[in-house]
């Protein structure tokens, strides 16, 4: 792949997410217009399309695919529904193979009132259900720490040292993890946690935004990095001093956001990336 000119974004990747209001063909241009170098598709974005044409397009924008969003959502009350997630995992595995994009992304799903033990037990479960297939496309799974709040019903993985103890129990190298600061900057053990998980080769993507004070939303109320309290560029140094030297990747779920100009809020990320991460 050509390096990208604007070497101030050549480590910048978008979430599709982050734009909602366009449709993968105009992410894809729009991005590649500014200068970023990657984008991370969400699922959504490829419905009614041809998956191996579209990684193609973005290819041919001389944009890099970090990753699929998202896989996970293991738990299950039974063990019919279970195997349901499976099979959706399995398709995941499918398009992230057709899309070219090596990393899938894990919401690992958690069901409320079900213990978070043994809804971890089925996400180790499903993960290893799912893998062989992994192995087969040669497909990283990254397993994405929830923030506390989502212990309910997205995810009973919810810090670092809970998904490292998980990565540990499944050893395996295709497991890994997607470090995202919206959901790990209070954590006290960060520092160490993020270092025991480059030392174990499984970061396996960075994902940044900010914390708003106050949240209005639990899921989307995001705010751009720089308009709340997250210390981005100390989690980021972190991250870089335990060894990783992927995409920092900007994911904001924000309905403030998402009512605004697209093209005006490409431009603030540009920017608040440069300044604030
Ligand atoms: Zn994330």
């Amino acid at each position: 792949m050509t390096p990208n000119p604007l070497t101030g974004l050549s480590r910048l990747c978008i979430h599709t997410i982050t734009t909602k209001p366009w449709s993968i063909e105009e992410a894809m241009d729009k991005y590649a217009q500014i200068g970023v170098g990657g984008i991370t598709v969400w699922r959504q974005w490829l419905d009614g399309h041809n998956i191996s044409i579209v990684g193609d397009q973005i290819r041919e924008r001389n944009l890099e695919i970090v990753s699929l969003c998202r896989g996970g959502f293991f738990p299950a009350p039974s063990p019919a529904e279970r195997k349901t997630a499976i099979e959706d995992n399995r398709l995941a595995i499918h398009e992230a193979a057709q899309l070219g994009a090596p990393t899938i992304v894990l919401v690992c799903g958690a069901v409320p009132g079900q213990p978070l033990e043994e809804s971890r037990k089925q996400i180790a479960d499903g993960i290893e259900a799912v893998l062989p297939l992994a192995e087969e496309h040669d497909i990283q799974l990254a397993i994405e720490p929830l923030h506390p709040m989502y212990a309910d019903d997205r995810s009973a993985i919810n810090s670092m040292a809970s998904a490292n103890a998980v990565c540990d129990h499944i050893d395996h190298p295709l497991v890994g993890i997607a470090a995202d600061v919206y959901h790990i900057w209070w954590d006290p053990d960060l520092e160490a946690q993020i270092t025991e998980a480059g030392e174990k080769d499984r970061l396996f993507a960075f994902h940044i935004c900010d914390w708003m004070t106050p949240t209005t939303d639990l899921l989307n109320d995001r705010g751009l990095m720089g308009e709340g309290c997250i210390d981005i560029p100390g989690i980021r140094a972190m991250v870089e001093a335990a060894g990783f030297d992927g995409y920092n990747e900007v994911e904001i779920f924000s309905d403030r956001w998402w009512k605004s100009d697209p093209d005006e809020f490409l431009l603030a990320i540009r920017e608040a990336y440069l300044t604030h991460s």
